[in-house]
């Protein structure tokens, strides 16, 4: 029988099937971009296959700033970028998508999940009322901090447009020769994350969807989704199971160090392993909280769960929990 399949418009994207082991391992450049007022720093990652491609474009600057520089540095340069592969829409990884892919190959194909393809669409869908840099300020009462917020974003992103690729897990890129990446769907952090894995190397960049301890002082991970969240730190750990971590940011250990933004050898299952046990702290935690109203969301009413979580500073440094408690509340346990 012949069986006609849906194909993506595009060849070189195809479903996952018997990816051969890589014959040699791609060089991959990590790169420290430096974003926002409070030293924040975002990792992107140029991988140093025939079609180079580049995880993540860091803020509006970040390309012309502080990219191309180390790629020099490195001896290759944006311009030979024919891959960008976004691991989710959030500011600090897509803000210098408009710049990095004009400064990039002709034909250069900028990928990212459909889920967060809003995000590179409209600056304005980053400051909707429920979104994840709104729900924050909202709780916490400072409609200042929030204008702030919106005047840092505006000047972060480094313009509206639309993915080359919009991409669903499950894909399979190639990279040119015997190098290619999967799409691995692992959302929570944001609706549409996705895990890049190189195959064969089973080489994992993973943005901002395991963060084990968070980013913050306060040592929570952020996400809007806690149940899907929860699911993909499973994936990974299970089904995935990644040799090599490549993060979007140096996130905290559950004993309160610092990791690497690069993960290797058993640091990985660790990662892993305490990314899943954090989470589920934060979910038992936050369960204790039954008076919060999602549409009036009030930063007292997480006390339990900073309580219950041994937070004891202010309300800033609380679980981002007024994300997600709605949606915890009404799933099953
Ligand atoms: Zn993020
Ligand atoms: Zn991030």
């Amino acid at each position: 029988m012949y069986h006609v399949q849906a194909r993506s418009a595009v060849a070189d994207i195809d479903q996952y099937v018997n990816v051969p082991a890589m014959s040699t391992e791609p060089r991959v450049i990590p790169i420290a971009c430096p974003f926002g007022q409070t030293g924040g720093i975002v990792y992107v990652y140029y991988i140093d296959a025939p079609q180079p491609a580049l995880i993540d474009t860091g803020v509006a600057a970040s390309p012309g700033t502080t990219i191309e520089p180390a790629l020099n540095a490195a001896g290759v340069s944006l311009k030979d970028v024919r891959w960008i592969l976004a691991t989710h829409g959030h500011w600090d990884h897509i803000g210098g998508a408009h710049a990095a892919r004009s400064m990039a190959a002709d034909g250069v194909s900028l990928a990212l999940h459909s889920a967060d393809a809003p995000l590179l669409q409209s600056r304005r869908a980053h400051m909707q009322p429920d979104g994840y840099q709104a729900l924050r300020f909202r709780y916490l009462d400072d409609m200042s901090a929030l204008a702030q917020q919106d005047a840092l974003l505006m000047q972060n992103l480094s313009g509206e447009l639309a993915a080359d690729r919009e991409l669903h897990g499950g894909e399979r890129i190639s990279l040119g020769g015997d190098v290619s990446v999967e799409v691995v769907h692992t959302p929570g952090h944001s609706p549409g994350s996705a895990t890049f894995v190189l195959s064969g190397l089973d080489w994992a960049f993973t943005g901002d969807g395991v963060q084990v301890c968070g980013g913050g002082p306060a040592g929570f991970p952020l996400y809007v989704d806690p149940i899907a969240y929860g699911a993909a730190q499973k994936r990974l750990l299970d089904d995935v199971r990644p040799t090599r971590l490549h993060m979007g940011h140096r996130f905290r250990a559950l004993g309160g160090s610092v990791l690497e933004s690069v993960l290797d050898g058993p640091q990985v299952e660790k990662a892993l392993r305490d990314s899943l046990a954090m989470h589920e702290r934060v979910v038992a935690a936050t369960r204790a909280v039954v008076t919060l109203d999602v549409s009036e969301p009030k930063a007292t009413a997480l006390q339990p769960a900073a309580e219950a979580l041994g937070v004891t500073g202010a309300p800033p440094t609380w679980p981002p929990a007024a994300c997600w408690c709605g949606r915890l509340a009404s799933a099953p346990s």
